[in-house]
């Protein structure tokens, strides 16, 4: 009977997923980027503005009142975690609002929307369920993907150059130098080599680094511990004897290749239609040359995914298929005067073209942005010594004071950030150009202050306008 059960059930749930595809089309969204780009935010703001219809002028199903329901449905997917969207709206919502938890590991949300069709079957034909499955994860795992072509002694050799001259690593650099790699393994030797390695990446992460491969030693999610994030880069001794330190190194690096990389790409990223990248890229441009020159060497690696063409292992799992739709948006434009906004949009195309201009990711329609999932301020031009500034006026974290801000101009010019300064001086933007941490405004705003967003509809009818 087990046998039985189980066959029935698989023909249920065979004819669920026909039906499911054949009447009711599922829009697997993929929300990715660096660590605090604005993903949960994104997310959560996206969710609630769906839910709560009217202020999305931008996505034309809602503009045309064609969207008659939008609610929150159990996910297709069981054993992954839910993307926590109530405590974080709850956050956002409270009183005394407050930012919600940052993404640490891949999440799931389905939000169902009740559709009727626009244009000539309009009158034929009622409205149909249209499911959005929102897939958040960490960009930093995408920087993964580069591992799966190199061998440990590659990767070491890599990471060790990139870091010889870093500050932050000397601590690690002379742990590693002073370890004997051909020993015979011992554990609480390998635990701290890939602890040092481990403060090492966090310490270059804050320092405006962005390329932190291993991905999951940032944000292990759930793998915390396990052998295969035990390890770290070493120098190969010459012929490196069986169970030593530096065979076993080999050994968990080639483990998390084959068994956290691979399962991720073919279990999450394989399976993804439309893709979000989002980008900080006013924190980097706050962060100064190094930070815009590493964020965008990032961005490259990054969207190196979305052209499997270059990866073996990415071209058979995807088997043809592909993302039809990627958008690159920079976040946090509420920091900016919204007469700054096209300056922003242009940096992020810039930050982009490279990876653009080599592959046009297999065919994927393309579009760069400036978005703010949630507006924390509004807009004020004050008189300041004679001159009118273009401000944004918005609640201090810090303090919980009102304040009105002038960031400073970003260059017309994006190349004028993307180039190093050719005297060798860290020359950097003219006024010192700043960003402030506000605090959320309250998901309300009055009637009068503007959307509690900006373009977060643009962004939606981009990515999913066409299919509803
Ligand atoms: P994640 O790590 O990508 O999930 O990033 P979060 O969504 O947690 O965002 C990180 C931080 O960026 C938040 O705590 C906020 O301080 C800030 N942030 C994100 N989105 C916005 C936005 O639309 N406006 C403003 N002003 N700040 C934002």
């Amino acid at each position: 009977t087990d046998i039985a059960d189980g066959l029935t059930r698989r023909v249920e749930n065979v004819t669920d997923t026909l039906s499911e595809t054949l009447f009711e089309p599922v829009i697997r969204l993929g929300v990715t980027g660096l660590s605090r780009a604005g993903k949960t935010v994104f997310i959560t703001s996206l969710v609630a503005n769906l839910m709560d219809r009217g202020r999305m002028p931008g996505l034309l199903a809602a503009s045309e009142g064609r969207i008659s329901a939008a609610f929150l449905q159990p996910q297709p997917d069981d054993t992954v975690p839910r993307f926590d969207y109530e405590t974080h709206l709850a956050a956002l919502t409270a009183p005394d609002p407050r930012w919600p938890d940052s993404t640490r590991a891949v999440s799931e949300l389905r939000l169902s929307l009740r559709v009727r069709p626009s244009g000539l079957l309009a009158g034929l034909s009622g409205p149909r369920t249209v499911h959005l499955d929102i897939v958040d994860y960490p960009g930093e795992w995408l920087l993964d993907l580069a591992l799966l072509d190199k061998s440990y002694t590659d990767w070491s050799a890599e990471v060790l150059s990139r870091i010889a001259n870093r500050p932050q690593a000397a601590a690690y650099l002379e742990q590693a130098r002073s370890t004997d790699t051909a020993a015979r393994l011992d554990e609480p030797v390998a635990q701290s080599l890939a602890k040092g390695f481990t403060a090492c990446l966090h310490a270059a992460r804050d320092a405006g680094f962005y390329d932190c491969t291993p991905g999951r030693f940032l944000l292990p999610g759930d793998m915390a511990g396990s052998p295969a994030l035990t390890f770290a880069p070493l120098a190969p001794p010459d012929s490196p004897p069986r169970k030593s330190l530096w065979r076993e190194m080999e050994r968990r690096f080639e483990a998390y290749k084959a068994q956290i990389v691979k399962p991720f790409f073919r279990d999450h990223f394989a399976r993804i239609d439309r893709q979000i990248v989002l980008v900080d890229a006013l924190g980097a441009i706050h962060g100064g040359p190094q930070a815009v020159e590493d964020m965008r060497r990032a961005m490259a690696d990054i969207l190196s995914a979305f052209r499997p063409g270059r990866n073996a292992f990415l071209s058979r799992l995807l088997m043809g298929r592909r993302v039809e739709k990627i958008l690159f948006a920079a976040t946090k434009a509420d920091h900016l005067h919204h007469t700054q906004h096209a300056r922003l949009t242009a940096i992020m195309a810039a930050l982009t073209r490279e990876a653009r201009d080599r592959a046009d990711f297999a065919g994927a329609e393309t579009q760069s942005m400036t978005l703010a999932a949630l507006r924390a301020t509004v807009e004020e031009t004050v008189r300041h010594n004679g001159r009118t500034l273009d401000c944004v006026r918005g609640r201090l974290l810090e303090t919980g004071k009102q304040a009105a801000f002038y960031p400073g101009d970003l260059p017309e010019d994006p190349a004028r950030l993307l180039t190093p300064a050719r005297d060798g001086a860290d020359k950097w933007l003219d006024a010192d150009y700043q960003v402030m941490n506000f605090a959320p405004a309250r998901l309300t705003l009055r009637p009068g202050e503007g959307p509690p967003h900006i373009r977060l509809d643009r962004a939606a009818q981009f990515l999913i306008g066409d299919r509803l």
